[in-house]
C-alpha cells in the first residue's frame, strides 16, 4: 500500500429523494456529508441513477454515480454507473450488465434478514461485499456473516449506511487509500485498498425518521 496516497471517507451507499422511499434532498445530501466529514459518497437510489447523475458535476464533493439495482435474487448496488440497467434481471445477468456498462458490482447486505438480500446468490463475480450497512437489524449478526462471505470469496469489504433520512449518512463509510477520483476510488476498492469503518443507525435517529415520515404523510 502506498502511504503517500490520501486516505479518503467515502459513504457507498446512500439513497435520495429519487428513491421513493427516501428522505434526503440533495441539499441535505450535501450538508449532511459535510457534517459528517465525509469526503465523497456513493448515490444508490433504487433502480434509477436520475439524482446521482444530477449529482455526479458537484464540486464540493466527490460524488460516485450508482445505483441499487432490484436484481430477481436480491439487491445489487453498481458503482460508477451512468446509464440505467434494468430491474429483475438475475444477479449474473445484473453483474455482467454492471460490468458491461464499465461499473464494478458490490453485494450490498448480502446477509439481510428482512429484505430483499442475495445471501446464497453472492459469487466471485462480484467486485466487493458490503459487509457493513448500517440500516441491518440485528446489526452485528448481519455483520459477522457478512465478513465471513466476502472472506470466503477473498473479496474486498466496503461500508455504506444505506441512509434514507439525512442524519443517517455517514454512520458507516469506507476508508480508502486513493486520489479523490471516481477512476482511482473503484481501482483502489478492487484491489482491496480499503476498509469499512462506522456502526449500525442509532435507534434515537432511527425515531426520528419514523416521526418524520409520518408527519409528512399527514
Ligand atoms: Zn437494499
Ligand atoms: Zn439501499
Amino acid at each position: 500500500m502506498d502511504c503517500e496516497e490520501l486516505q479518503l471517507k467515502i459513504d457507498m451507499h446512500v439513497h435520495t429523494c429519487y428513491s421513493k422511499d427516501s428522505l434526503i434532498t440533495l441539499e441535505e445530501l450535501l450538508s449532511y456529508a459535510k457534517k459528517r466529514g465525509l469526503d465523497g459518497l456513493a448515490i444508490t437510489d433504487h433502480d434509477t441513477i436520475e439524482g446521482a447523475l444530477k449529482m455526479a458535476s458537484e464540486k464540493s464533493l466527490l460524488i460516485i454515480p450508482g445505483v441499487e439495482i432490484s436484481s430477481s435474487e436480491g439487491h445489487i448496488v453498481g458503482l460508477n454507473i451512468t446509464r440505467p440497467i434494468p430491474k429483475k434481471l438475475s444477479a449474473r445477468e445484473t453483474v455482467d450488465r454492471i460490468h458491461g456498462a464499465g461499473g464494478i458490482a458490490v453485494a450490498c447486505h448480502p446477509a439481510g434478514f428482512f429484505r430483499q438480500s442475495l445471501r446464497k446468490h453472492v459469487d466471485s463475480t462480484f467486485d466487493a461485499i458490503e459487509v457493513m450497512n448500517s440500516a441491518e437489524i440485528p446489526f452485528g449478526r448481519a455483520l459477522k456473516q457478512s465478513m465471513r462471505i466476502a472472506s470466503c470469496l477473498g473479496k474486498p469489504q466496503v461500508a455504506g449506511s444505506d441512509a434514507h433520512f439525512g442524519p443517517e449518512i455517514g454512520c458507516a463509510y469506507t476508508v480508502l487509500d486513493s486520489e479523490p477520483n471516481v477512476d482511482d476510488i473503484v481501482k483502489a476498492m478492487c484491489k482491496g485498498q480499503c476498509q469499512p469503518s462506522g456502526g449500525p443507525i442509532p435507534l434515537s435517529v432511527r425515531l426520528r425518521r419514523i416521526i418524520e415520515v409520518n408527519k409528512r404523510r399527514l
